[in-house]
This record gives structure tokens, sequence and C-alpha cells, in this order.
């Protein structure tokens, strides 16, 4: 798999880490290698990687989005230097999508940019965060606030590493699957509601696929691009009036639950979307409803969305699975209606 415009290869599969990588590190040309990774990953992943790459350095910081800031990137350029990093230097970001995003800062700006790899390590770094180009860091006053778009040389997701991940960030992961099927992949929907699941390698593949159209036709966000918000105005409604106890994943899910009722509701799409819609979210064993949250509060966080510009409420909506749209100006009543009918 390639992008096309900023292209870079894909590769997907077990073994990626311990062949592909180093071979593709082998033929570059660099002074100096860092993997950047964090204290969960360095004994699982990390340390073998660097005994298989000659002159490479392992960083290690700690493990958590608490970490993703600038304290910690401060730490990475002094580590960068301390272990001699240069112009010609190498970064791999080895981690999930924290990982990924700091990591991939640090190269977008070290030295005014260095030259980066992914090795995303997650199942959601592997299918979302690991594509696209954008790193960034946190600020105090909110999430992904400082920022840069920084292509890698190249995308290596080894499959075999999934099998350490949590089932929760699994979980995570599939929301993110299912939301890529529902814009673009009709199909892998079908299949994602099916038994057995397709193999991991495939659902990866296929999902980073309608990333990369969708990044390839509007890197900077302008229109398509937007479509993988699909959920994420409910979803970041949820964490945030829930103080981030919901992880993210699981507030797409439900998030997911209701673009579809909002889109029925609206008359876009045709009754039956929602339920299809949910019996994959179950299927997977994601949540479609919230229990502890008041819907006012969830619409009042929306209101404040930074995706709508000049006031009006704006939503990715569904006109059927793989045709999405963009709808602005929802009424509050309408969004209302379906946050109370997704509270359980
Ligand atoms: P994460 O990086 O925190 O990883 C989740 C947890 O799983 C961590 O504890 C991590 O150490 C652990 N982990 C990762 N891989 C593992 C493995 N193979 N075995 C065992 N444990 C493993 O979270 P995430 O869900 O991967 O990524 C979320 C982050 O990605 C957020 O900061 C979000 O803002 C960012 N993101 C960025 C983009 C983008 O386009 N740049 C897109 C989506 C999300
Ligand atoms: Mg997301």
């Amino acid at each position: 798999m390639s992008g096309a415009e900023h292209e870079y290869p894909v590769f997907v599969g077990p073994g990626a880490l311990s062949a592909a990588l180093p071979a593709f590190v082998a033929r570059g040309a660099f002074s100096r290698v860092a993997i950047i990774t964090n204290t969960r990953l360095a004994p699982l992943y990390g340390v073998t990687l660097a005994d298989r790459l000659p002159d490479a350095c392992l960083i290690t910081v700690p493990d958590g989005e608490q970490y993703k800031n600038l304290h910690t990137l401060a730490r990475l350029y002094r580590e960068l230097l301390a272990a001699g990093v240069d112009r010609s230097g190498l970064v791999i970001a080895l981690g999930g999508g924290v990982i990924g995003d700091m990591a991939g800062f640090a190269a977008a700006t070290f030295m005014r940019g260095i030259a980066l790899v992914q090795a995303p390590t997650s199942l959601l770094a592997m299918v979302d965060a690991s594509i696209g180009g954008k790193v960034g860091v946190d600020l105090p006053q909110g999430k992904n606030l400082a920022g840069a778009f920084k292509d890698p040389l190249a995308v290596f997701a080894d499959t075999d590493a999934l099998k350490t991940l949590p089932a929760v960030e699994r979980r995570c992961g599939l929301a993110e699957v299912v939301k890529s099927a529902l814009i673009a992949d009709p199909a892998l929907l079908d299949e994602l509601s099916g038994d057995p699941l397709p193999p991991d390698e495939e659902i990866i593949a296929r999902t980073a696929q309608v990333k990369i159209a969708l990044v390839n036709q509007d890197r900077t966000e302008q229109s398509v691009r937007a479509f993988l918000n699909l959920g994420h105005t409910f979803a970041h409604a949820i964490e945030q009036v829930s103080g981030y106890a919901w992880k993210h994943g699981e507030a797409v899910a439900v998030g997911l639950a209701g673009a579809a009722r909002l889109s029925e509701r609206l008359g876009l799409a045709a009754p039956g979307l929602s339920e299809q819609v949910e019996n994959a979210l179950h299927r997977l064993e994601l949540p479609t409803r919230y229990r502890e949250l008041d819907p006012a509060d969830l619409w009042a966080a929306m209101a404040h969305d930074k995706k709508w510009r000049g006031g009006a409420a704006t939503f990715v909506l569904l006109e059927g699975v793989g045709r999405p749209r963009v709808e602005r100006n929802v009424a509050a009543g309408d969004a209302l209606a379906v946050l109370k009918e997704l509270r359980a």
C-alpha cells in the first residue's frame, strides 16, 4: 500500500518489525538511528529492535497520554542531542498513537526536521494515527494543540505485536475500523458483523486504505478528510464531560451509534441504519450507550467543539453505509433528542 501524493510505503503483516524494518533501515544512509518508545514497549519490542539495528539508540519515555506534552518533548530533544543524532539521523516511533504523535513531532522539528519511520504497535495506531501525517503534543489547554504535518518515510505495522495489546485497546482500535467501514467500505462492515472476523492484516490494510484515500484527496482537512470525524463530535463531548474517564475508542463507538440515529432522524438515511451500526458494534463488544452523563452537558460541550466554525452545529452523517456527508445547521432539538436516546 502507498499514499499517492506524499508517497510512502505501508507494510502490514507479521514480522514487519523483525525483518522489513531492519532491511529498510540498512538500505538508508542514516548517520544515527533513535528508536523512541515507552517503558511498557521497550522490554517487549524496543530492546530487540535496537539489537537488530547497528548503531541505534533506544529512548524510553513514560507510558500514557499525560506524557504527550512539551515537557517530554523537551526531554526527547535533549536525548536526541546526547545520542549524537544529527540532520542525517532517523527517528523510529515505536508504539501506539501517543508515541507516534510525539516522536513524530520531535522528528518534524528537531534540527528543522529529520527522517521519520512510524512503527505502530497498537491497532489504533496501525489503522489511524500512523497514517496521514498529523503529529503533535497536547498543551495544558487541550489535546493536540501543538503539532505539524510530517510524513514518515514508511510505516511498519507488525501484526505480531497485537498479541500483547490489551483487549480494551484492541476494541478501541476496532471502533475506528467500524468508522472507516461506515465511511467507505460497506463490505468490511458486513464482515465485521459476521463470524469469524477477517484476519488482522486484512482489517488493518482495508481501514488504512480508507484513510489514505481521503488524506490523499485532502491532506489539510479542507473537505473530505473531515469524513474521518464521523462519530467524533459525540465522542469528544463524551470524553470531555466524563473528565476523560471514557476511552476515545469507546466514546467513538457511542458516537457512531449517535451519528447513525441522527442521520435517520433527519431523514438522510433509511430506517435500519442505526440497527446495522449497533449490531456491528455489539459484535465487537463495543458500547452504543452512555449512562452517567447529562445530555444537556454533552450538548453544551459539542457547542464548544473547535470544528464548529461560525457556531453552526455541524456533524458528519451518513446517507447510508459508504455514503458520508457533512451536515451543517443541525437543530439543537434533533441533536438533544438523539443524545437522550443514547442514554441507557
Ligand atoms: P496509546 O499510544 O496510549 O496506546 C495505548 C496503550 O497500549 C498504551 O499503554 C501503550 O503503551 C499500549 N500498547 C501499545 N501497543 C502495545 C502492544 N503491542 N502491546 C502492549 N501494549 C501496547 O494509545 P493509542 O490508542 O494507540 O493512540 C492514541 C493517541 O493517538 C492519542 O494521543 C491520539 O491523539 C492519537 N491519534 C493521532 C492520530 C493522528 O492522525 N495523528 C489519529 C488518531 C489518534
Ligand atoms: Mg479518533
